[in-house]
Order: structure tokens, then sequence, then C-alpha cells
């Protein structure tokens, strides 16, 4: 049997993607180069956005003739649904248990990825969420939050950097609420000897701590990029999407880690036209936008998922024409200070892990998680170069190797 694995979705799937690889070849399943040469296709489905799940509905002829299975995060209502068109709606966390496997493993952890890249590697080290944002499918997806020892945790960043990997990127839907502390398990991976960069995501503000922006500072290894999701820049509507936290608490996070890491680069996620979202609420949002001056955000149009509090007891009344408006509105506002940004690194010359080589051009990721473009050639895919910038645009840099 040779299997294909379709991954929608965000870096946590990818990486459950690579545990499904992992625990397939360790079975004696070969992978396919395509779904056509393929007799089993894994579904890695993403509920976040309703979109998501349309779109695999959409493409079910594709199907045809195979051995199906469905997983990811499912939403319980849609799981009935998904049932009459896929062979298995399987569990993630029951991976080492699916009706493939020739082993069993009760930890899904357990099982040895099949890691997609060769020089960037994530490690989920929890998964699951507890806090029921009013709007979000992960904690009926993916279940209560379960964090990962950090022995294990620690083991496998070790095994990947005596293999080469260049960049670990720690995962969790709210890293700050790593059980076992993860300041000390920054700490640790930090000491780890070898060249390479630790990153993480996603972090609630809510959790953030003084001691973690201290590890950020003090920990050479770790990058300065920070995704810290705010949702919405107004604190009305944060109490609507139970996000405990207001828009003061979040600036003076932002302040205290510029001032302890002054060339940190912020990145976030916000929702627009979340229930009742008035014009006032979303202006608030903008006037965040201009005052963070964010180096890069995920704008999402908000969408209904059935069984979350927010689509059960509140109206999704503001329409699709006005939720993109606003999205376009805060993309504009971006591209700005995007701009703005990145001209601080126009003649600079700073660090690129090189990751991909696309039409003549290779692209890679500054210690900033800035995109950069540089001309180059394919085996230079996977190592660091100094890189010289010639020209700052809003969505990455230009330069040359030095
Ligand atoms: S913190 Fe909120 S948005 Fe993030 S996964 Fe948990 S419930 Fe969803």
């Amino acid at each position: 049997m040779r299997y294909f694995i379709i991954t929608y979705g965000c870096q946590m799937n990818i990486s459950d993607s690579e545990r499904i690889s992992g625990a397939m070849k360790r079975s004696g399943l070969k992978p396919a180069k395509s779904l056509e040469e393929s007799d089993l296709a894994v579904i890695n489905m993403c509920s976040v956005r309703r979109s998501a799940s349309d779109r695999i509905l959409g493409s079910l002829p594709k199907f045809k003739g195979k051995t199906t299975v469905l997983t990811g995060c499912i939403l319980p209502k849609e799981r009935r649904r998904f049932s009459k068109f896929f062979d298995y709606v399987l569990d993630i966390k029951e991976l080492g248990e699916w009706p493939f496997s020739s082993f069993k493993e009760k930890d899904y952890f357990r099982i040895e990825p099949e890691y997609s890249s060769k020089f960037s590697a994530c490690i989920p080290i929890m998964t699951g969420c507890n806090n029921f944002c009013s709007y979000c499918a992960v904690p009926y997806t993916r279940g209560r939050e379960i964090s990962r020892p950090k022995k294990e945790i620690i083991k496998e960043a070790k095994t990947l950097v005596e293999k080469g990997f260049k960049e670990i990127w720690l995962l969790g839907q709210n890293v700050n609420s790593y059980k076992y502390e993860f300041s000390d398990l920054l700490r640790k991976i930090n000491t780890i000897p070898g060249k390479f960069w630790i990153r993480f995501t996603s972090s609630h503000p809510k959790d953030f701590s003084e001691d973690l922006i201290k590890t950020m500072k003090e920990c050479s290894k770790i990058t300065p990029y920070l995704n810290l999701p705010v949702q919405s820049g107004d604190s009305n509507v944060l109490k609507r999407m139970n996000r405990p936290y207001t828009i003061k608490k979040y600036k003076e996070i932002v302040k205290k880690i510029r001032k302890e890491i002054p060339e940190i680069s912020i990145s976030t996620d916000v929702i627009v036209g979340f229930c009742g979202e008035t014009k006032k609420e979303f202006e608030n949002t903008k006037k965040l936008f201009k005052e963070i001056k964010y180096d890069m955000a995920y704008i999402n149009k908000y969408s209904e998922r059935p069984g979350t509090e927010s689509a059960e007891k509140m109206k999704d009344d503001i329409s699709k024409k006005e939720k993109s408006r606003r999205e376009k509105e805060l993309n504009e506002i971006l591209k700005e200070t995007a701009l703005k940004n990145n001209k601080k690194y126009e003649g600079k010359t700073i660090e690129v892990l090189i990751s991909e080589f696309r039409k003549g051009f290779l692209y890679g990721k500054s210690k900033n998680y800035k995109t950069v473009r540089i001309e180059g050639s394919e085996e230079m895919v996977g190592s660091f170069r100094q890189v010289k910038i010639k020209r700052a645009l809003s969505w990455g840099l230009e330069g040359i190797l030095k």
C-alpha cells in the first residue's frame, strides 16, 4: 500500500502529518509521490475556518477508488457528516493504534516523525487547549491541554541538532501554559551544543510572563521574533471572545518586550468582523495596529464553527463585504508598518537560513523571521548565509550574498 498525506492548517497539523508518515513507514507502507499514485489517502484537516471544511468536501471526487482516512482537527458536530464520505475518521492522538499500524503506541508523541525538511523541524511540546476562546474550535477538536515531558522534548531536540538541523520550532496552542515551565525548557534546549535557532509559537497574552521575556533575552539561540495573537484591538470584543486580557495589558507586554529586546519583530493574529463588532470597535483594532506597528499579521475574517460558544450564543452579523473591507483596511496599515520596520535593515548584513530555491532565487528567513530573497544557487538551501540587504519591501527583504 502506498500512502499520500494531504495537510491543511497550521504548523501543528504539519507536525502531526510528519508523525503520521513516521507511523505509516514503520508499519511497512510506502509513501506515494502524488495522490494519483496512492492507494491510501490521509487527509489531515483543519476546522479553524469554515472554508477548510468546505474545501475538503469539495475535493471528494479526487479520492475515488482509494482508501480514505480523515484525521486532524475535526469538530464533534461535523464528525458524523464526514464519516459518510470517508472510510475511516480517526483521532490523531490514537495514531499508534490506527488500523494500518503494525505496532502499538498509546502516546502518539512517542512515534518517531518522518521530518519533511532536513534543516528545520517542529517539535510539539503540548497539544490541546483549555482556554475556550468563544470562536475557537481547538478545545473541541484537540481536547484539553496535554504537555509532553521535558525530557522527551530535549531528547528530540538533541537528536535533531546532532543530525544537523538548523532551526527548531517548539509548538503548542499556548506554549506559555506548558505544564513543566516553558522558560526552563527553552533554557535547557539553548544549552544543546551546536549552531541552531530556537523559535516557538503560539503565545497567549494572558500567560506571557516576565520570566519568558528574560529567557528570550538571555538565550542566544532563541530568535528575536514573537507571534503574540491579539485577536481584537478592543477590550469589549476581547471579553466577548473570552480572551481574558485588556488592550492596556497587551500593550504593556509589548512595551516590556521591546524594552528588553529592542530588535524583536512582532506578529499577531487578528479576527475581523467578530459577532457584533461595531465600527468603533474595529477602529480600535486599526488604532492598535498603527500603535504597535506589527511586522506581520495573520488577518482572518470571522467564520462560525459549529459547537463553539460564539456560534451557539452570538450572531454572525457582520456582512461578508464588510469583513472583507475591514480585512483590507488592516492590510493597508500592516503594509505600511512592515515596510517601515523593514527599512531599518537596508544596508545591513544579516544572517539568513536559506529554505528554498524558486524561479532562480533563494528564499530564507532572518533571525527576526523576515523573508529574504537572494540571488544564488540551489545547493545553498539548508545553510546559514550572511546577506547584505539592498532593498526593503512590505513582504520582506532583498539582498545579496556576502
Ligand atoms: S488559546 Fe484560544 S484561540 Fe488559541 S487554541 Fe486555545 S481556544 Fe483556540
